[in-house]
């Protein structure tokens, strides 16, 4: 039996690949699975060596000039070949946005099942799939065991510890793709609407804002906060929809899921969308200046007070005990 991992092409190992293919190694440990994993975005020593001890016997990988950047149509008949060639029986890739998409394309063409944005990877009787799936907002957790062949899964990136077993590395395996002069669409261009969102998902630390800013013009104090803690900034919906900062931004249901070590929500009380999409963080720290939000029924630490009377002061504190962070 024999399952395979796609890391996401972002010119290096991001934490959603790496969560992914250690969720998905230890579950392959236990189904007596042969893990492998694809990599299409150059050096694939470089991605090898993060993936020492995690029991990877091959990883499969394309020449950096061959790849052109996320392209469904380049990679597509490769990755079909791959699990038709290997008999894959579980392809797994992280729930971000290009894992998502690149799945769902994926089990188009094969006729596959898929299982988007799960939060765990188990496996039941003869190495059979299980994963735990979350609905309405995380209200209801779903147990889902994937009968069919093959099966694909996104799993959403965690906060957990990277368990590696001794030091071996995986095998390299080069393939060629499609001549990207055979493309019918290619990309010409990437614009990052801000800088700090493709680290949104990533980032270990996470600081929003919510309707409580007051306006587009007052998330200064919330960018120096980032700066500070080298965190990732994010925003409710109300904030995005009030034209404040870009949808990108989002936290929740219909934004992004985070799952940093620490997570600081100002100006939000905590609505059950907004929730969706932090409460896997390890700590979360709500500065709100209403006693009784709802938000303060979902933190580790709360502070009563007014957003530009507290963050202030944590900046300033911060920078007095790191006086190099700033
Ligand atoms: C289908 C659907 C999908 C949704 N998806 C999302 C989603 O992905 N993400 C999301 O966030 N929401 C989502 N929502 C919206 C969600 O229901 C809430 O309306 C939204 O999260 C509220 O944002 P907020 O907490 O910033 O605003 P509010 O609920 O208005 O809260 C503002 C808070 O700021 C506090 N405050 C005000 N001034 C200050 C100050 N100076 N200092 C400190 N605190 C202050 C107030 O006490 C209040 O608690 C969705 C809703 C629906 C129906």
């Amino acid at each position: 039996m024999r399952w395979l991992v796609l890391l996401e092409p972002r010119g290096e190992m991001t934490t959603a690949s790496l969560v992914a293919v250690a969720t998905t190694a230890r579950s392959a440990r236990s189904a007596g699975a042969e893990l492998h994993a694809l990599w299409t975005d150059g050096d694939a020593e470089d991605v090898g060596s993060h993936l020492r001890g995690l029991g990877i016997a091959t990883l499969h990988a394309v020449p950096a000039d061959q790849i052109p950047p996320f392209s469904h149509e380049a990679w597509l008949p490769l990755l079909t070949e791959l699990v038709k060639n290997l008999e894959i029986e579980l392809i797994v890739g992280p729930a971000s946005a290009l894992g998502q998409s690149w799945l769902a394309a994926l089990a188009a063409r094969l006729d596959a099942e898929l299982a988007q944005n799960c939060i765990a990877l188990g496996v039941a009787a003869q190495g059979t799939p299980l994963v735990r799936k979350p609905f309405y907002a995380g209200k209801l957790l779903a147990d889902l065991r994937l009968d069919r062949r093959p099966a694909l899964v996104t799993l959403r990136p965690a906060s957990f510890q990277i368990e590696r077993n001794g030091d071996a590395l995986p095998a390299i395996a080069y393939h060629t793709m499609i001549n990207p002069n055979d493309l019918r669409s290619s990309i010409k261009e990437m614009v990052n609407v801000s800088a700090s969102i493709s680290e949104l998902a990533d980032a270990r630390i996470v600081v929003s804002g919510g309707r409580g800013m007051g306006g587009a013009d007052h998330w200064a104090v919330l960018r120096e906060l980032c700066q500070v803690l080298g965190a990732g900034l994010g925003a409710s919906r109300a904030a995005v929809d009030a034209g404040w900062i870009h949808h990108a931004h989002q936290v929740g249901q219909t934004g992004k899921v985070v799952t940093p070590n620490l997570y600081i929500a100002c100006g939000i009380s905590g609505a059950v969308q907004h929730l969706a999409g932090m409460r896997s963080a390890h700590k979360v720290v709500a500065i709100n200046k209403d006693p009784t939000a709802e938000i303060f029924q979902h933190c580790d630490y709360g502070i009563v007070g007014d957003l530009f009377e507290v963050v202030p002061m944590l900046i300033q504190e911060l920078k007095a005990q790191r006086p190099h962070a700033a």
